[in-house]
């Protein structure tokens, strides 16, 4: 018999943790798990599945605009923010009491309460210790919101899924996946937006040309971007407006003001101290490619540890971590090629390395490009361009980079995904037959390179 009441304690009960505790009940052990707030974590509660369910409901204004051109009459459109809110609630709720239920049903032993360690084997749950041989910690991130005068005035993506009107005027502070995808949510619902970012272009770290579609694709729906710019104050006027002074002096009202300005990793009063375990400059627990932290028996999955903040990544890290430690199968995390996607509308999704990525690596590229306006937009005349990109290494023909901006990009990057990160080549992407007419027919249809940039002193695009 173990000295420890528990093979493993999870602490959070997100993706990357609840995958853990599952797959590691599933080998045998006895798991604990502690969630202090919802279990499901920040994708099902207040992330990527509510705001993808967001994103479905801002898309209506513009098909109903659409169905004309294909024949149809449409009685006035209305919409009601608290019926869109009240049902994607009703839906999360749903996910929330699966997720126990799989819990349960694997045999982990499911805690409410926020856990502390107190040390390094043993972890409080409202005012009970647990001792465990192994703990895992999957706390994730929370919304970083800088200092600055009237910073309490402004609203994150936590609120902005729980506001029980819909603003008329909106002001979004950031330029990365969540500035860009609430952006395009509010605009699509028919609020003023304005996007507010301090940086030359959006979406930075993503391909630059791509950042550029999406930008233009963007603007041309109606939201006000302004790069360049951040946000020197706010200060609240009657009938709770915003007043919003910006660094280059003008001024603009907003009823919400919402900062997408990055996660910080869920480390604060965690007493991670008390166990010994190491973190980075930004509170992040450090960990090996076994999501192992500086003591042996503690691990750590997912934004906690920000290395790719992406639940499917948080999932394999946790999947991974079980299968070592309570499997006998150890297989280190793959980090490479991890595809992604911004809900913006139009959505951008990419895999493999960008333009910019490939120049700096030294590598001799040939890039593919195709900008073309969607079938779809033939008869209804609306001014939206779709963008597909390949990179090709000159030297092994292998595809490395895959970017597309366009309707249903996301649907379509997954499996341009599994030809890059089985590292097939241009040559074989050519050898496959088109589905058509589609957009994704354009991957296996780009004959012509239109330039190569890289290794000779050639620079990207610009
Ligand atoms: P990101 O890191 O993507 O973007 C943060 C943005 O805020 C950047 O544009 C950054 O500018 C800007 N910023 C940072 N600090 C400041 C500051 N002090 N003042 C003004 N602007 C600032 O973070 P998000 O919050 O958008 O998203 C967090 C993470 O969540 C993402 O990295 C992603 O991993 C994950 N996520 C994934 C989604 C998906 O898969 N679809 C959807 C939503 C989130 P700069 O570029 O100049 O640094």
């Amino acid at each position: 018999m173990s000295e420890f009441d528990f093979d493993l304690f999870v602490i959070g009960g997100g993706s990357g943790g609840v995958r853990a505790a599952r797959i590691a009940a599933g080998h045998g052990a006895r798991v604990a798990i502690a969630e202090e707030y919802r279990y499901g974590g920040t994708c099902v509660i207040r992330g990527c599945v509510p705001k993808k369910l967001l994103v479905f409901g801002s898309h209506f204004g513009e098909e109903f605009e659409d169905a004309v051109a294909y024949g149809w009459t449409v009685g006035e459109a209305r919409f009601d923010w608290p019926t869109l809110i009240a049902n994607k609630d009703k839906e999360i709720d749903r996910l929330n009491r699966i997720y126990i239920r799989m819990l349960k049903d694997a045999g982990c032993h499911v805690l409410d309460g926020r856990a502390v360690l107190a040390d390094a084997h043993t972890v409080e749950v409202g005012g009970r210790r647990h001792t465990a041989a192994t703990i895992l910690i999957a706390t994730g991130g929370y919304p970083f919101v800088p200092d600055f005068p009237g910073m309490e005035h402004a609203i994150t993506s936590n609120e902005a899924f729980h506001l029980p009107t819909m603003p008329k005027r909106v002001a979004i502070v950031g330029g990365g996946f969540i500035a860009v995808e609430f952006a395009g949510i509010f605009n699509g619902l028919g609020a003023e937006t304005v996007l507010l970012y301090r940086g030359e272009q959006i979406l930075r770290g993503f391909d630059r040309e791509a950042r550029d579609v999406v930008a233009r694709e963007i603007v041309k729906k109606g939201i006000d971007l302004r790069c360049g710019t951040d946000v020197a104050r706010i200060e609240s006027q009657p009938g709770d407006t915003c007043r919003v002074t910006l660094t280059d002096g003008s001024i603009l009202l907003a009823d919400k003001v919402m900062y997408a300005t990055g996660r910080r990793p869920n480390t604060d009063n965690l007493g991670l101290e008390s166990a010994g375990v190491a973190v980075d400059s930004s509170g992040a627990v450090k960990v090996d490619q076994w999501s192992r932290s500086s003591v042996p028996h503690i691990y750590a999955v997912g934004d906690v540890t920000d290395r790719i903040n992406l639940t499917p990544v948080a999932l394999q890290e946790g999947h991974r971590f079980a299968d070592a430690v309570f499997g006998a199968r150890k297989r280190a995390v793959d980090h490479a090629n991890v595809p992604s996607a911004v809900f913006s509308q139009p959505p951008l999704a990419t895999v493999g390395v960008t333009e910019e990525d490939a120049v700096a690596q030294g590598r001799e590229v040939d890039i593919f490009t195709s900008e073309f306006r969607p079938l779809r937009h033939t008869l209804t005349g609306r001014d939206e361009k779709s963008f597909v990109k390949l990179i090709v290494e000159v030297a092994s023909d292998r595809v490395i980079g895959a970017h597309m901006v366009g309707a249903d990009a996301a649907e379509i990057m997954q499996g341009v995904a599994v030809a890059v990160h089985a590292g097939l080549t241009k040559a074989q992407f050519d050898d496959t037959v088109g589905i058509h007419p589609t957009s994704a027919e354009e991957f296996v249809t780009l004959r012509q390179a239109t330039r190569r940039v890289g290794a000779a002193g050639s620079r990207a695009a610009e």
